[in-house]
């Protein structure tokens, strides 16, 4: 056996010998249009997850109470629409470490990161900073110069960008808290992505929470890289208030609907300004159609319309599946594979010019690598694994390429495709 078929053996032996046999078979996974295997090795689950096979039927169910039951639907449908999303709330929030009424999931992720910052950022002269990460997702720096500018003030000057330090690829947590410390006067809100869309770091939640309470500010957190990729307990760590989206790890379709998260000490809170609509007032009197809002002290009060049920049912679909296996396994299924996926670049792909700028450390990482891929853009290599290979990763500009072994679904032998998949890209050259 030549050295490489040893390694490939490696990995089947892997899958076959894992605590947490894969999930794989209950997911459609695409073709692989090149190479030698039927079936993609997908690593893209970070970008947009995997079609659960279940979830066809799913919104095909609630098409047919539509047809078989028209507007009665909303109370007589199998999951009548009327309360439909709160079947949601139990596994939302188990997802996201935090009481069920925490939790609420509607509208799309921006759009959620809008609504909080209605409640939460609220910036007087003396301090209306908000501090985000150089590298957030550009959805979030948009999102947040419009507030500041819907404000007042300046975004130029009001957003702080943090940056790694000279020479280093991801920002530390005890650099960003020390920040917060020193020169968090003037922030009013903070919000970070907790695991960065870029380099896959996953950030102190806990720690930079407490910098930025001790000095004063409001700390929320994006967790679209987070949500069902890593284990999370936002309300133990004291997070204010979070937003995610679920077409990521949360394998709920392309732009599904989005989630978020307040913290118990604010949701009774009625002096937080909140935009509203008839799905922010108290179900029990809804329907009496007062002109005036009756609070709940949940996270449903954020609710703005009825929510969408066609999208709502593969979110549900999806959270009951998270729900069974549980983050913890997942989480501790996506450190080994990640670290397998790791070993093999280091030597697999040694000769090529690839850099990871993930961190190395487990615990500072979900289940994604970001390799730097040196002389050939990233976007070209992407493009050359899938279709001479078959490997879904997905391409950053200029030139990074994101791999990621979604615990639910990618396997060992996925990984080893990848890494010799991206070794012989690497190899071929530019032309
Ligand atoms: C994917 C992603 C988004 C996408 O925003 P939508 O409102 O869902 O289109 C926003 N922020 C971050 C950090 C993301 O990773």
């Amino acid at each position: 056996m030549t050295a490489l078929a040893l390694a490939e053996q490696h990995a089947i032996e892997l899958d076959a010998g894992d605590p947490l046999p894969t999930l794989r078979e209950r997911f459609h996974v695409p073709p692989a249009p090149g190479g030698r295997f039927a079936e993609a090795a997908y690593l893209a689950g970070n970008s947009l997850g995997l079609q659960p096979k279940v979830t066809a039927a799913r919104v095909a169910s609630e098409l047919d109470d539509w047809a078989r039951l028209g507007v009665e639907g909303h109370t007589e449908g199998t999951r009548p629409w009327v309360s439909y999303h709160e079947l949601l709330r139990a596994p939302a929030a188990r997802l996201v470490g935090a009481l069920a009424a925490e939790v609420v999931v509607m509208n799309s992720l921006t759009v959620n990161l809008h609504l909080m910052m209605v409640s939460f950022y609220r910036p007087t002269a003396g301090r209306h900073a908000i501090v985000i990460e150089d590298t957030a997702f550009p959805s979030d720096s948009y999102a947040v110069r419009s507030q500041v500018a819907f404000h007042g003030y300046d975004p130029d000057q009001a957003v702080i960008r943090l940056r790694p330090r000279e020479g280093e690829t991801a920002l530390r947590s005890e650099d960003v808290a020390a920040f917060l410390r020193q020169s968090g006067e003037g922030v009013a809100l903070v919000l970070l992505g907790a695991v960065n869309y870029y380099s896959g770091e996953f950030l102190d939640i806990e720690a930079i929470t407490r910098a930025g309470h001790d000095t004063g500010a409001i700390v929320g957190w994006d967790l679209a890289h987070a949500a069902g990729n890593v284990a999370l307990r936002m309300h133990d760590w004291g997070a204010d208030w979070a937003a995610w989206c679920s077409y990521k790890y949360l394998n709920s379709g392309p732009g599904a609907l989005a989630g978020a998260f307040v913290h118990e000490r604010h949701l009774a809170d009625r002096s937080l300004p909140k935009f509203a609509g008839w799905w922010s007032t108290d179900p029990s009197t809804r329907f009496r159609m007062g002109p005036v809002v009756e609070a709940v002290d949940s996270a449903d009060s954020w609710q703005v319309s009825n929510p969408p049920i066609l999208a709502l049912a593969p979110v549900l679909a999806s959270l009951e599946v998270f729900d069974a296996v549980g983050m913890p396994a997942l989480e501790a299924k996506s450190r080994r594979l990640t670290g397998y996926l790791e070993s093999l670049l280091d030597t697999v792909c040694a000769g090529c010019e690839v850099e990871i700028i993930t961190p190395r450390q487990p615990e500072r990482r979900g289940a994604q690598l970001s390799v730097r891929v040196g002389d050939i853009a990233a976007g070209i290599v992407s493009e050359r694994l899938r279709r001479r290979h078959g490997v879904f990763a997905d391409a950053r500009q200029p030139d990074v390429i994101r791999l990621a072994p979604a615990p639910m679904y990618t396997t060992f032998h996925d990984c080893w495709r990848a890494a010799t998949a991206l070794a012989e890209v690497m190899d071929s050259g530019a032309g």
